[in-house]
């Protein structure tokens, strides 16, 4: 659903009109409406309102802001500059350029020895100047822009490394292990998962509390004291604690 307005809260009341009479024909048909997977995001020029979240409620839920939704396959931002996407989709320059290599040293290639014509769109590049030919294998570039990635996230990719965990196109550590317990492992390792707090989140369930009283958060289920205990460094390995 979409709606260009001038102002925001014009926007909020147009959207949340759209979304009742939405309601009205889910409830005729008898679909259910999902507000809990609901994103709502805006698009604009403002500057000034560039953090200005939209407040729109649909069946008494907030819905979720987005920042960068995906449009078929599109990541898009506020000013639909494509920065995001562009940022994203760094593995995809490496394929560009391992075609760009190919085009100048090898001479079955379709376009060996050509040279780009003049472009009559200012965004219609051919590949052919846009980008470099690789100087190592594809595999190596892959690798080189994952690991990028990872250090300028500051995620929690650091704290994996140091545990020998690393940028690669091979499985992971514990990839041996039965597909229930591998899974378990990487599931616990980014930290994401049926926890009972994704479960509360998802709308599953209505209560985040672990069989102990706290709330069950992927961390906690690795420090429960009524489950066998275990921490990152037992993940990466994995250890015997990891695996119980
Ligand atoms: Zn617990």
């Amino acid at each position: 659903m979409t709606t260009q307005q001038h102002t925001f809260p014009e926007v909020e009341s147009t959207l949340e009109q759209g979304l009742t009479d939405m309601s009205a024909y889910y409830l005729e048909n008898h679909l259910r409406p999902n507000p809990g997977k609901t994103q709502i995001c805006s698009f604009h020029l403002k500057n000034r309102e560039a953090k200005r979240e939209l407040d729109v409620t649909w069946a008494g839920i907030k819905l979720e802001n987005h920042q960068h939704p995906v449009y078929l396959g599109v990541t898009l931002d506020r000013t639909l500059s494509y920065k995001a996407h562009i940022q994203k989709d760094e593995p995809r320059t490496v394929i560009t350029k391992a075609e760009r290599t190919k085009q100048a040293i090898d001479n079955r290639h379709l376009l060996h020895e050509h040279s780009a014509v003049r472009k009559r769109l200012g965004s219609r590049s051919s590949f052919l100047d846009t980008s470099e030919a690789l100087e190592t294998t594809p595999t190596d570039a892959r690798t080189t822009e994952w690991q990028k990635q990872w250090n300028s996230l500051g995620s929690q990719a650091a704290q994996w490394k140091e545990r020998g965990i690393t940028p690669d196109e091979c499985l992971a550590t514990g990839h041996d292990q039965p597909w229930a317990v591998w899974k378990t492992l990487n599931r616990l390792r980014v930290g994401e998962g049926r926890c009972k707090a994704s479960m509360k989140k998802w709308n599953i369930t209505t209560s985040d509390a672990c069989a102990c009283g706290e709330p069950q958060t992927m961390e906690h289920l690795m420090n429960c004291t009524q489950a066998p205990q275990c921490t990152g460094d037992d993940l990466a390995e994995p250890t015997a604690a990891a695996l119980a």
